[in-house]
């Protein structure tokens, strides 16, 4: 059945099959998050490559699990093999039947997911969205070759995010292979320059003699009358075969003689071997190697494992909790401190009187092993503690379970001493008492705002 809704205001075109909604287009002129919680999926109706790349990367790049693991389908009249990977199916004839069968199969798995958001701040948000796609997909990661990546190769979903090409793609998602979300499989072996890494490289036969290209190959010439042997050349006299040797000519090919094998001729310097050197040109770089220098690269396809499904599936410890239970008004959430610490820096820039930052990290392995509840509580009481020492004046907030910063406005440098001393006391104290482990330390250190604050919180 195919109907268009009305939504509000904005006059969504959707097509509505068996109880799944698609937003139907064509081009980019949409909000997402104002249209996402009314659809399921979406469809793309047009043929060009890149604007069915810039919508799938509209929806991938989100920050919310229900739109960046929206299905997204386009019409069969796109299929590209590079966009097979890159959407999640193609609609033919408007047959909504597969792709209705599809979303509602990665919806199921969304529902599982318990959070609604991941951060943009560093690769743990990227390996959580990648590990949550594929967790949502129920597939592996495969390559898929793309001319203009630096290796050739590029991956679905990783391809429509920021920054998301070649090697970079592949730390982040390295690091989750190190930490056993992922298992890799070989897919093929790529050569790189060694002098700018690019793989796109010309492979070419060279003189062993004088490393001149230009050759040209001859047949060699068994004569078995004499066992002479020699370039076809030599033998040519006329439209005759003749032996340079014993002067018989060379009739029947298998009884007079046989052709053993070819022979390279160097134009450049006439030497004559049946052994060639093989350089390599960077059309990267324009330098030449040989093949023996080449970077050889691994591409794998990356399948997530039963530890990536539950991390998918619950997040990652350091962003379980955003929304704390109030603890005293200068506690703050992360990103209104991000927005004070920009204006406190810039305040104390103008006005020259003195500012600092006070940053506060627990390092205790054992701070993984809490479950969600009890890293709620642990944060919970981290910053109690914080706020206690602080001043009605200064604010505090905790950016995951293991990182905190407080701003000291206007705190002379024995407040922000003292203060570091008694946090890192007091933090040490309540962790071994609380988690009964003896290995944890607090790393505390201060900068003074208006100089590089703003670095640290990137
Ligand atoms: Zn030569
Ligand atoms: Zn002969
Ligand atoms: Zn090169």
């Amino acid at each position: 059945m195919l109907k268009i809704l009305k939504q509000g205001e904005a006059r969504l075109n959707v097509i509505e099959y068996e109880g799944v909604v698609f937003l139907r287009v064509s081009h980019g002129g949409f909000n997402l998050s104002e249209v996402a919680p009314h659809i399921d999926a979406m469809y793309i109706e047009t043929t060009d490559e890149d604007v069915i790349n810039g919508l799938v990367s509209k929806v991938r790049e989100s920050n919310k699990v229900s739109e960046y693991l929206m299905p997204v389908f386009a019409s069969s009249i796109a299929m590209k093999p590079a966009l097979e990977t890159v959407v999640d199916g193609f609609v033919r004839n408007m047959d909504f039947f597969q792709a209705a069968r599809q979303t509602r199969e990665i919806q199921e798995r969304i529902g599982q997911i318990k959070y609604s958001e991941v951060g943009d701040e560093n690769y743990d948000d990227y390996v959580l969205k990648t590990l949550s796609f594929l967790f949502s997909r129920n597939q592996a990661l495969m390559p898929f070759r793309k001319r203009n990546s630096s290796t050739g190769y590029a991956y679905p979903f990783l391809c429509n995010l920021d920054h998301a090409d070649g090697f970079s793609q592949l730390e982040y998602i390295n690091t989750a292979v190190q930490d056993g979300l992922l298992n890799t499989t070989l897919v093929d072996k790529v050569n790189h320059c060694p002098h700018c890494s690019d793989t796109f490289l010309h492979f070419r036969e060279s003189c062993s003699s004088c490393g001149s290209i230009d050759l040209k190959y001859e047949d060699l010439i068994h004569h078995f009358k004499c066992a002479h042997v020699a370039p076809l050349s030599d033998f040519v006299q006329g439209d005759k075969l003749c032996c340079p040797k014993c002067d018989n000519e060379l009739r029947h090919i298998g009884i007079d003689y046989d052709k053993p094998s070819e022979i390279t001729v160097c134009n450049t310097c006439n030497h004559q071997s049946q052994e060639t050197n093989m350089t390599v040109h960077c059309m990267g770089c324009g330098k030449e190697s040989s093949l023996s220098e080449l970077n050889t690269h691994d591409v794998n396809s990356f399948e997530i494992t039963e530890k990536g499904i539950v991390r998918a599936i619950n997040g990652k410890k350091t962003q379980v909790i955003t929304k704390h239970k109030q603890v005293s008004s200068n506690v703050i959430e992360w990103d209104l401190f991000k927005l004070y610490l920009r204006q406190e820096t810039k305040r104390a820039q103008l006005s020259g009187s003195p500012a600092a930052m006070v940053s506060i990290r627990l390092n205790a392995e054992a701070l993984w092993e809490l479950s969600t509840h009890e890293s709620g509580v642990l944060q919970h009481e981290v910053l109690n503690i914080l706020s206690s020492y602080i001043r009605p004046t200064d604010l505090v907030a905790a950016r995951n379970i293991f990182d905190y910063q407080i701003i000291v406005t206007m705190g002379s440098t024995e407040y922000v001493e003292e203060l570091k001393h008694v946090v890192e006391v007091n933090l040490i104290k309540l962790i071994k008492d609380n988690l009964q482990i003896e290995s944890c330390s607090v790393e505390v250190f201060s900068e003074e705002l208006g100089g590089n604050a703003n670095m640290a919180i990137v």
